[in-house]
């Protein structure tokens, strides 16, 4: 039974408590925007280099402690320690990128006959920042740090499972110097707290992580009050790999494998050229047999639990045991443990090869030829990322053009760089986060119109 009082924090590798943490009611969450909306007014009125400067103190305070919000990221949501170090990294670097953004925030001046006219980017006022479990620690970031650079304020909300890494950056965020109730944390459940934040009328804009399905509900209520909305969701990305591919590479299994398959940009439909099937089958086959499953605070280790016991049920139910499959190994238990999969008897349109599994699991499809390969790509509601692997330059850059999704790569796996724009196309999302304009998703844009004809000023 769910306690709507408390949220119990178990790490998902031993089924140990962590921590029990406070659940925020609604009027809880009605306090903290009242709060951060006093807070904004003389934030948003600080020098950009002083805003800046706190950032980068923020920033500082962050790499003392990298090791530390490591290993809690390693305890209440398995991720392996590796990566676990580069997400608390990346929190850091986004800090020191978006200080450099707020001293670069500028405005225009545009002409116009008989007057000077201005164009400002103000802050929006406080923001609500709703985060998912599957990267607690840098997905808080890309909606808090931006915002906060743009002369914001933010009230966050971290998934259920897992609010411990976001509720000590809240507190490094103090230790650093800045204000306080410039970033607050409040961990709480969705339906009480996450609708309370959605719903309140002074919050100017939700940035929201999670599922399509709760994504769907949360651009309704926003609709509501107008109030605009960043949508990151789901994702059921195609890893295209053509013949004259680096096979190896292409089919490193951490592409769909990195943080248990809980992950939105995994490569979880392995598209590949029908001449090199087979050879790819065995390439496969001899990977997952030699991934190290197991205790993520171990270094050796490449891939941990997932992240609850539901998660591990919902995983199950897409996996029957009996289906055609390549497999690795995983412990029994304690934890929430599943097996590396690779399904091999499944159609295109069939569910575990359209729906979203969110575990290790990706399918294996072959296809003709380029026309072939684009129309599997693109044969899915979602739209985030995926990777096309050939050694042929035209081949590449026709078919990056004809795969409808936010984050593609060639001859490659990566999708995140903060310095980068990251989003989704189709069911998988709506804006943009990180990069050049992340700032900006953070403002209002206002003309002023200065008459030089009129009464004297
Ligand atoms: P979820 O939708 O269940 O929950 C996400 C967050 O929303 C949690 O904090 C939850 O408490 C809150 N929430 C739940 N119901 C709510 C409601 N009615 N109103 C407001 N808030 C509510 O998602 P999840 O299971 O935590 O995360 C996994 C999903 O996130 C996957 O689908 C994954 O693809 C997606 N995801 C997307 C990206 C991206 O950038 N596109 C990144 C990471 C995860």
């Amino acid at each position: 039974m769910t306690d709507p009082h408390q949220l119990v924090v178990l790490n998902p590798a031993t089924e140990e408590v962590v921590a029990t943490v406070p659940a925020a009611s609604a009027e809880d969450v009605a306090e903290a925007v009242t709060r951060a909306g006093r807070a904004q007014t003389a934030w948003a009125a600080l020098a950009p280099a002083d805003r800046a400067r706190l950032l980068r103190r923020f920033a500082d305070t962050v790499d003392a402690h990298l090791d530390e919000l490591a290993r809690l990221e390693v305890r209440e949501a398995g991720h392996t320690l590796g990566n676990a170090r580069w997400e608390a990294g990346n929190a850091r670097d986004l800090l020191l990128y978006a200080a450099g953004g707020a001293e670069r925030l500028l405005g225009r001046q545009i002409p116009a006959p008989g007057g000077w006219d201005v164009t400002f980017h103000e802050p929006l006022g406080v923001v609500g920042v709703i985060a998912p479990w599957n990267f607690p620690m840098p997905i808080a970031a890309w909606g808090a740090f931006p915002a906060l650079a743009a002369g914001n304020t933010v009230v966050l909300k971290p998934a259920e499972t897992t609010p411990l890494t976001a509720l000590r950056l809240a507190e490094l965020a103090l230790e650093a110097g800045l204000p306080e109730h410039v970033l607050q944390v409040l961990p709480g459940h969705g339906a009480v707290a996450g609708r309370a934040l959605v719903d309140h009328p002074d919050v100017a804009k939700i940035v929201f992580t999670g599922s399509t399905r709760t994504g769907r509900e949360v651009m309704e209520r926003c609709a509501r009050l107008v109030k605009p909305v960043t949508l990151e969701l789901g994702g059921k990305s195609p890893n295209v790999v053509f013949a004259d591919a680096d096979l190896k590479t292409a089919l490193d299994p951490s592409s769909f494998l990195d943080n248990a398959g809980q992950d939105c940009c995994a490569r979880t439909r392995i598209l590949v050229q029908e001449t090199v099937f087979e050879q790819a089958r065995e390439l496969l086959a001899d990977a997952l047999a030699a991934v190290v499953v197991g205790d993520p605070a171990d270094e050796k280790t490449q891939m941990g639990p997932l992240i609850s016991r539901a998660q591990l049920d919902r995983v199950r139910s897409h996996v029957p045991a009996d289906a055609p499959a390549l497999r690795g190994t995983a412990p029994d238990g304690p934890g929430f443990w599943f097996a590396p999969t690779v399904l091999t008897g499944e159609r295109p349109d069939s569910p575990a090869a359209r729906e979203e599994i969110f575990g290790p699991v990706a399918v294996l499809l072959p296809f003709t030829d380029e026309q072939d390969a684009v129309r599997l790509a693109n044969d899915t509601p979602y739209g985030l990322s995926g990777s096309v692997w050939t050694r042929d330059l035209g081949r590449a850059l026709r078919v990056s053009q004809a795969v409808r999704a936010g984050n593609l790569s060639v001859n490659s796996h990566s999708s995140v760089r903060y310095w980068t724009p990251f989003g989704g196309f189709k069911q998988s999302g709506l804006g943009r986060e990180l990069g050049p304009d992340a700032l900006t998703a953070f403002t209002e844009t206002k003309n002023v119109f200065i008459s030089t004809e009129g009464p004297a000023l």
